[in-house]
């Protein structure tokens, strides 16, 4: 009888790590880069701030009008029936009315135009009737309303982004609105990458028979530009273990991180396990997760390494799930919980105890409101499509098996990432 080796379909192989051990060993063996660097808001954005930044001013800076209508005091509301106030200037967005109100009278006012002197309530032009060159109002309007009070926002002094956060589209706003031109920023990662193969061909050559395009180097490129890491793109290493290893010395000298993908199982011709034995140091390299088993995670000399699997839907199910958190934990980023979502189930999942799997989904909202998400179809993990047409990953439990139609399930939104 032939002897069955451990192989990556057994449920529980020896030095196989449950998901969650095997990302907290990155989280615990990844550190943030030291050096900052003082940049522009717009080279900041994607990035990291180094230090807690706080507002010169408040926000807004002067009180100012909501709406478009009439700046009024609002002791000229009557308690009852009608007055008339005499409209004695405008005051437009960026042009101040200049003099200060008596009662009795009004202003002219435009959104966001400062709110003169003398008056604290702005009424909107529909609720006010105009008769020449007065208003006339009822007692219904409420002193105050529809003026923005300086600092409503926040304060001079207030903290508006904290070190670790990233730099958003709304942060780099946040900064423009009190006039901040510069902050530091946490030194963006270099990330080098190369995919490993005899069979893989780049893009615009021709293939041989057994060859295949490589698709796992430009997914690692899109992921790695929507993360806003300097991508260094090493190309295609043939599976020879001498020019693996060259290459991977050459990019630990120069990257704060090296992503490889394929040649990270046992094949024969699977050498990085055993590279990042020699040159290294290996932390993992089997995760009970499906897609993704061998996915190696170690370093060489002070430069953090991921050995993806080479299916395309592994590498990038283990990207989402481990690189993501080790380039944000690189940048010094304040981490943040996993947005998770129960969904029911749309149709039966086909499960096999034993490993954390990522299946890939399509998440909609049903006719009652709920969430409901059903597969992509096959679940191969050479099967990109899937990948693509997806919009979540259905995240089934270790010792799950079928999950049949209706279930509630838990489900994991792709960001931008994918
Ligand atoms: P490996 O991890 O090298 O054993 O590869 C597993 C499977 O992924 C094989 O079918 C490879 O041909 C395929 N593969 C490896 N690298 C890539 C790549 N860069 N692009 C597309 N397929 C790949
Ligand atoms: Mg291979």
């Amino acid at each position: 009888m032939i002897e069955k080796q451990a192989s990556c379909q057994d449920p529980s192989e020896s030095g196989t790590l449950d998901f969650e051990q095997a990302l907290q060993r990155v989280l615990d063996n990844v550190s943030a880069i030291k050096a900052r660097r003082n940049v522009t808001i717009r080279e900041a954005f994607n990035g990291v701030a180094a230090d807690d930044v706080r507002s010169p001013m408040d926000v807004p800076p002067f009180i100012n009008s909501a709406m478009d209508g009439y700046a009024i005091s609002s002791t000229d509301i009557p308690a009852d029936g009608e007055t008339r106030l005499k409209v004695i200037g405008k005051s437009f967005a960026g042009r101040p009315y200049p003099g200060k109100l008596q009662s009795g009278e009004s202003i002219r006012i435009m959104t966001g135009a400062v709110v003169p002197d003398g008056a604290d309530t702005v009424l909107m032009q529909e609720h006010v009737e105009v008769d020449g060159d007065h208003i006339r109002i009822d007692g219904t309007h409420k002193p105050g309303q529809n003026v923005r009070k300086p600092g409503d926002d926040f304060h001079a002094g207030d903290t508006i982004i904290q070190a670790g956060e990233h730099l958003s589209p709304a942060k780099l706003g946040l900064l423009a609105s009190v006039g901040v031109t510069q902050l530091d920023v946490v030194r963006t990662p270099n990330v080098a990458f190369f995919s490993t193969g005899d069979e893989l061909k780049s893009v615009g050559t021709s293939l041989q028979p057994g060859d295949i395009y490589d698709s796992n180097r430009y997914i690692l490129y899109g992921m790695l530009q929507q993360m806003g890491v300097n991508c260094i793109d090493m190309g295609v290493v043939p599976d020879d273990r001498d020019r693996i290893e060259a290459t991977l010395r050459e990019a630990a000298a120069c990257a704060d991180l090296i992503i490889t993908s394929g040649g990270a199982s046992v094949g024969e011709a699977d050498y990085i396990k055993q590279i990042l034995d020699d040159i290294g140091q290996v932390n993992f390299w089997k995760i009970a997760m499906k897609p993704g088993k061998p996915l190696a995670f170690g370093h060489i000399d002070n430069t953090v390494f991921f050995g993806l699997p080479g299916n395309p839907v592994s590498a990038m199910a283990t990207f989402y799930q481990f690189v993501q958190p080790c380039i944000k934990r690189l940048r010094g980023e304040t981490p943040q919980a996993v947005l998770k979502l129960h969904a029911r189930a749309a149709g039966k999942f086909k499960k096999r105890p034993g490993r954390l799997d990522f299946q890939r989904g399509i998440v909609v909202m049903d006719e009652d409101g709920q969430l409901a998400v059903s597969s992509t179809g096959m679940q191969g993990s050479h099967m990109l499509s899937s990948m693509a047409r997806a919009n979540c990953f259905i995240v089934l439990p270790k010792d799950a098996g079928d999950i049949e139609a209706g279930e509630q399930v838990e489900i994991q939104l792709f960001n931008d990432l994918i």
